[in-house]
């Protein structure tokens, strides 16, 4: 029996068999069993763990649901794993203020339907939001299909409440979409992986329902037409909501080994698109749609009502699972290409010695880049297959990780491209909020 015991408002669990459920997350990375997991209800227990881990010099590590695909809620050599899913609270809505406010704990699902419930739609939409916790998709400031017109979690976040290294529960921003009193800190938390606090809650800004939507199945006979498909719609007005695309290899793979829908998927490279503009389902939006695509929509198939779009949408949702469960050794990447050099990017992608299969987010250059069999590689030896993948988005004004974060799985990529400014401005801000590396310490930088 120690202190961890004796924890006021919180269980802690300490067998092996409980602590090996916490070694990883939906990454490839796999972690040390951590000191304790402890599940808090209360803030008691936060301080004294704050407290503790300050004057031992162990480190906390946030967990939310484990979807995470970089490692961020992985144990790390003596860590005591902090599962907030106990954490208390109610899911409010506040039509006045078109916001929403959740705890941590809250899954994402409940936030999305509580949104819906009252006329409203809150936007971020990772393909975890069946999974993935609110506190999780704040910490690692999701995206998700809908980024292409409404951006990330950031975008939406009025207020956090976050427990700081002092042991304290502060709030930051207020429900307002306008506040400008000085830098705003609460946006410094949204994508922080969990290395600056404990985010306990939010207050996020909701829009009223959509009304309308239109959903386009789009095979292409020749993946060449890809890449220029987002400048071809934009050029001629048109921006989706969501348009995603599955490559050649993972179509072939879904309609051979995927769920009975997939069999009739058709095309060479296959995208999904989606428009909810006021109008979209009227025949003139549809006219000006097939008109920009001229004839590489030829084969465009509308989706007729609620029930095929959902199928539609689950098979896009479970697409990285398929592809897990049919290769278990996958490193899957989520890089970025800014959306003019996708031409070039898909081209020279071809070329690399490592071969890989991709699907994702064509919309706002997030792609989905995936090694099937390098889960097998020891660290030096993985970081090698994927070095070629990380200079090329690089050297193309890109970016690693386009909605996963870097947690352990990117971080030494990450800390070899990023800017050294960048790098120690980031280092200083860690420092000051949290000078004996309480929170998550090893992770990102
Ligand atoms: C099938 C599948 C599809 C996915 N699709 C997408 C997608 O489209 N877009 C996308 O962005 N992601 C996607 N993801 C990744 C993942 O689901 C998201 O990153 C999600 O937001 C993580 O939430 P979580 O609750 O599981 O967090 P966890 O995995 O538990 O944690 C993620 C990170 O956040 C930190 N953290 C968690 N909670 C807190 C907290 N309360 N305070 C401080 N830090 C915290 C952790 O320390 C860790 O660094 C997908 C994952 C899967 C398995």
């Amino acid at each position: 029996m120690d202190w961890l015991d004796a924890l006021p408002e919180a269980r802690v669990l300490r067998t092996p068999a409980a602590l090996l459920d916490y070694t990883r997350d939906e990454s490839h990375v796999v972690g040390p069993l951590p000191r304790a997991v402890v599940r808090p209800r209360g803030v008691a227990a936060l301080r004294e763990l704050v407290r503790r881990a300050g004057a031992e010099g162990f480190t906390l590590v946030p967990r939310g649901a484990g979807s995470g695909k970089a490692g961020g809620c992985v144990p790390t050599p003596g860590s005591v794993v902090v599962d907030l899913s106990d954490w208390p609270g109610a899911i409010t809505v506040n039509a006045a203020n078109l916001s929403l406010s959740a705890p941590a704990s809250a899954g994402l699902a409940a936030v999305k339907e509580h949104a819906e419930a009252a006329g409203l739609w809150y936007p971020p939409d990772p393909n975890s939001w069946p999974l993935c916790s609110f506190g999780g998709s704040l910490a690692t400031n999701a995206g998700g299909p809908n980024a292409c017109k409404y951006g990330m979690t950031r975008r939406w976040v009025l207020s956090v409440e976050a427990l700081m290294a002092d042991g304290e529960v502060h709030r930051f921003g207020i429900d307002s979409v306008k506040q400008n009193s000085g830098p705003d800190l609460a946006q410094w938390l949204i994508g922080s992986e969990g290395l600056f606090g404990l985010i306990l809650g939010a207050t996020v800004a909701l829009l009223p329902r959509r009304r309308e939507h239109l959903t386009v199945l789009l095979p292409l006979p020749d993946a060449g037409l890809l890449p220029g498909l987002p400048a071809r719609l934009f050029g001629a007005g048109l921006l989706p909501s969501a348009l995603e695309f599955w490559d050649a290899a993972v179509l072939a793979d879904l309609r051979a080994h995927g769920p009975p829908e997939a069999r009739r998927l058709p095309g060479e490279v296959l995208v999904l698109m989606e428009f909810d503009d006021a109008g979209c389902s009227h025949a003139g939006f549809v006219e000006a749609l097939l008109d920009a695509l001229g004839a590489c929509g030829e084969q465009a198939e509308l989706a007729t009502g609620a029930a095929q779009r959902e199928a539609l949408w689950a098979l896009r949702r479970t697409t990285s699972q398929h592809l897990k469960r049919r290769f278990p050794r996958k490193v899957s990447e989520d890089i970025v290409v800014p959306r003019d050099r996708l031409p070039a990017f898909f081209e020279r992608l071809a070329g690399l010695d490592t071969p890989t299969v991709s699907y994702g987010h064509l919309g706002d250059g997030n792609l989905h880049v995936n090694l099937l069999d390098a889960g097998g590689l020891e660290g030096a030896a993985l970081e090698a297959a994927l070095a070629p993948l990380f200079a090329l988005c690089v050297e193309l004004g890109g970016t690693l990780s386009g909605e996963h974060g870097i947690g352990l799985a990117k971080r030494e990529a990450f800390l070899r491209h990023a800017d050294p400014y960048t790098v120690a401005a980031l280092r200083a801000i860690k420092q000051a909020l949290d000078p004996h590396g309480v929170f998550n310490a090893g992770k990102v930088l």
